[in-house]
């Protein structure tokens, strides 16, 4: 078995005893493996062992890498998420080339990603992320202005508000790990007690995963877990 389909097999371990520990659904955790950095081989390798949901960051990397692996694998339905910073001028290839995007924090970039969908693509799911680390972290809406952009962008056509994504200042305690994302879960309780009608927690990554489930994650991101460490980010 190669190293990456260990590190998966791994990860899916913590995952389910993760999701047993939280008395949750065996299927309500999705598995977002993170490949920026890493060359598509690294991706095929993942495919090979039946990941088909895959994480980037960087624009330009990721729609190389998206197309490259299209090549290679032309007949497997990949899932690809978009995770890192949207500059407003780089929206439209992040329409075109992904399934998904969880970095939305302002409701220019989300009318910018709704205007360049291409309608035969279906909608774009889109989460928005959420600075709920406070001063520690610049990205991301803060709670205050959450309710309302989540009202402007769930009515824009072209996308799909999901739910919300964060990316808490790392922890080490556990307990701490849980503070951050039971905030983002509160979050996403309010806005459907307002009435909209989202289905996605995207927050846990390689160090935290397990925290993250714990408090309701529906999607973890896992990069360095699955592909090793990276040499540049
Ligand atoms: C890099 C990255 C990840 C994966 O981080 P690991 O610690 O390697 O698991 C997850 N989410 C985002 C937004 C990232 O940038």
């Amino acid at each position: 078995m190669s190293t990456i389909a260990a590190n998966l097999q791994a990860v899916e371990a913590i995952i389910a005893t993760a999701v047993r520990a939280a008395n949750r659904p065996p299927s309500s955790v999705q598995l977002l493996a993170v490949s920026k950095t890493f060359p598509m081989e690294a991706v095929l390798e993942a495919v090979a062992a039946g990941q088909r949901a895959f994480g980037e960051n960087y624009l330009q990397e990721g729609v190389e890498k998206i197309a490259a692996v299209a090549r290679a694998q032309p007949d497997l339905p990949l899932e690809w998420h978009f995770i890192g910073p949207i500059q407003s001028n780089k929206t439209r290839p992040i329409a075109t080339n992904f399934a998904w995007v969880h970095t939305v924090e302002r409701l220019k970039i989300a009318q910018r990603l709704s205007e360049q969908r291409p309608p035969e693509l279906g909608p774009l799911n889109v989460c928005l992320q959420v600075n709920i680390s406070g001063e520690a972290t610049k990205s991301g809406a803060t709670a205050a202005e959450l309710p309302e952009l989540a009202r402007q962008v769930a009515a824009l056509p072209n996308l799909r508000l999901r739910g919300l994504m964060a990316i808490p200042e790392p922890q080490t305690d556990p307990a701490l790990q849980r503070a951050a994302f039971a905030r983002l879960r509160q979050l996403a309780d309010s806005l459907r007690a307002g009435g909209l009608a989202i289905d996605t927690l995207s927050m846990g990554m390689s160090g935290d995963m397990e925290s993250a489930i714990l408090e309701g994650a529906t999607i973890v991101r896992v990069g360095s877990a699955i592909f090793g460490l990276r040499h540049y980010d």
